[in-house]
This record gives C-alpha cells, sequence and structure tokens, in this order.
C-alpha cells in the first residue's frame, strides 16, 4: 500500500482514492470478512484497473489491490479463514448388489 500511495502521490489531488481514508492494515487483514470489506472499499475507486495491473504485473505477493485480492502473487476469490484444513471424506465404496436372475415363464 505505501508503493502504491507513493506511485500515486502525484494524482493524488486530482483522484480521490477510498483507501487513502482507511486504515491500510484493512488491505492486508487476516480476517475474511475484513478481506471483503477492502474490497468494497476498492469498489468505487477511479483508479481501480490502474491499482489491479500495477498489482498484477509487480505479482503482489499479498494484500487487496484493485478490489481484488492477492495471495502469493496470484489473484484468489476467497482467503480461506485461519485453522484446521478440510477433512478429506472418502467416498463410499460401492455397493455391489446381488443380482436376481429372472425365470422364464
Ligand atoms: S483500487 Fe483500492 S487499493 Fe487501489 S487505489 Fe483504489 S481504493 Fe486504493
Amino acid at each position: 500500500m505505501t508503493l502504491l500511495l507513493e506511485l500515486m502521490a502525484p494524482f493524488e489531488a486530482q483522484v480521490a482514492m477510498p483507501c487513502t481514508d482507511e486504515d491500510p492494515e484493512l488491505f492486508f487483514a487476516e480476517s475474511p470478512s475484513d478481506i471483503e470489506l477492502a474490497k468494497l472499499v476498492c469498489g468505487p475507486c477511479p483508479l481501480r484497473q490502474e491499482c489491479l495491473t500495477g498489482a498484477v504485473q509487480r505479482r503482489e505477493p499479498h494484500g487487496v489491490w484493485g478490489g481484488q485480492l492477492f495471495i502469493a502473487g496470484e489473484v484468489v476469490a476467497r482467503k480461506r479463514p485461519r485453522g484446521r484444513p478440510r477433512k478429506v471424506v472418502e467416498p463410499e465404496p460401492a455397493i455391489e448388489l446381488p443380482t436376481r436372475e429372472i425365470a422364464a415363464a
């Protein structure tokens, strides 16, 4: 976010970026609800496309940029909450039903 603010400093007087009114930590939050809030903040930003393009080009390691969440340089839809990994549910084994021969009448 600091880099973005430095890059955008010459334009700040001309363009209102919603993120400048928020705590920068919101854009690097851990909680999924805060991340979704950060995405909403980006929604009306006039520099959204430029911000997103720059983040993609820089392969941002994490954070919300241009209304999208970046993790390890990739855009991801949602951040999974911390905690135990999901249990792998094994599929039920197929049950072979006994076949019944139909007697000819
Ligand atoms: S898209 Fe979001 S993070 Fe980027 S400049 Fe706009 S408000 Fe800030």
